[in-house]
């Protein structure tokens, strides 16, 4: 199976990352300049998936925009919940509740509902990919999501853990895609990411200790970063330099990984959108970035580039069909083989979600 690459946008409003969430934080200024980020994905055929949140669908442009995309096949929608800013608004804002896994099951299923409406009534197409915000998801995201008629899920993040602030742990998520235990319907689609460095195969063990208040505090990430010793890199011009994109790739497909998902936010297409690029200078270098990192990986990585509902059709008709590959045996043409590890690729990993649920821990009396 060739290296293929998926590629999701957290599509939202601005907002101050470093302040306390708030209801009124809708801002939608970086709608018009989002054609920028599509001529990229247009520029190597990628049909992005654009998970869009309530206040950028309530944008006329975006709405007109991205169902022209859709369309014409250049782009797919997906939802992205932000449960402080998406109705129904009841419950408390804060910390613990930005991760729309920690609401209550009626809750969380009512706030995507309504968005999944949302977005039909205004883009015309209904969403099968989720990204939850702020990676959020919980022990009942996924009955919600499969009630909803969701195929894919896109929101783990390994080996990123954000238990200290309450949310779900992916450090021992697969990096592959998988089906979660018990639901079938959805298919695993997490973000790239792993560690780099000298001491990467100990990144899981070492990750704790680095993240301890006191280290973070000294920046012990950064030093070790610097010092290419271990880094924890994910798959994302956002604050990560193309010779670290390729490298973690790089360094995946030798672990016989075939499937990378990239990932960015919207808001960086405008400066001081996002704490990824403060100025037009670092718009214009993390776009060049991202054209950069997918001209090289359908270039010289012969890679391929292809959405997320195309790739979970594949990976059902390779799953559904009576195959050779099915018994055990991959046949002798290449395409059986690419279709063999492709299936393995899912048949051999699965996943709870989240391993370690958020919740009746001292951390939940953070927020
Ligand atoms: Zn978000």
């Amino acid at each position: 199976m060739p290296p293929t690459l998926l590629v999701q946008v957290h599509t939202e409003e601005e907002f101050d990352w470093q302040a306390p969430f708030d209801r009124k934080a809708t801002a939608t200024t970086s709608v018009p300049q989002l054609p920028r980020l599509q001529a990229v994905f247009d520029a190597h055929g990628t049909a992005a998936t654009w998970a869009v949140d309530w206040p950028v669908v309530e944008h006329p442009g975006m709405a007109e925009g991205l169902a022209t995309w859709v369309r014409d096949g250049r782009a797919e929608v997906g939802a992205h919940l932000h449960p402080w800013v998406n109705p129904p608004f009841v419950e408390e804002v804060n910390r613990t509740n930005s991760f729309a896994g920690n609401l209550p099951p009626e809750l969380e299923r009512e706030k995507l509902g309504r968005l999944v409406a949302q977005i039909e009534a205004r883009i015309g197409v209904a969403p099968r990919t989720y990204v939850a915000g702020r990676y959020g998801v919980g022990p009942n995201t996924l009955r919600a999501l499969v009630e909803l008629g969701f195929r894919i899920d896109g929101s783990a993040t390994p080996p990123f853990d954000f238990r200290a602030e309450g949310g779900p742990d992916f450090s021992r998520f697969p990096v592959s895609p998988y089906r979660y235990d018990g639901v079938p319907e959805l298919l695993g689609l997490p973000v790239t990411g792993g560690y780099l460095g000298l001491l990467r195969s100990l990144g899981r063990v070492l990750m704790p200790l680095i993240d301890a208040p006191l280290a973070k505090r000294l920046g012990v990430e950064a030093i070790l970063s610097r010092l290419a010793v271990l880094e924890r890199v994910r798959l994302s011009p956002e604050g990560f330099s193309l010779a670290e994109m390729q490298a973690l790739t790089r360094r995946f497909h030798a672990d016989g990984e075939r499937v990378f998902t990239l990932s960015l936010h919207s808001t960086s297409i405008l400066p001081g959108g996002s704490p990824y690029c403060a100025t037009e200078s670092d718009v214009v270098e993390l776009l060049g970035r991202l054209d950069r990192y997918l001209g090289w990986f359908r270039g010289e990585f012969q890679g391929r580039i292809q959405s997320h509902l195309s790739f979970a059709d594949t990976l059902a008709e390779i799953e559904g069909g009576a195959r050779p590959w099915a018994s055990g045996r991959a046949d002798s043409t290449g395409a059986g083989q690419a279709q063999f590890e492709a299936r393995a690729d899912v048949g051999r990993k699965s996943a709870q979600i989240p391993p370690e649920l958020p919740g009746q821990t001292p951390r939940e009396r953070q927020a």
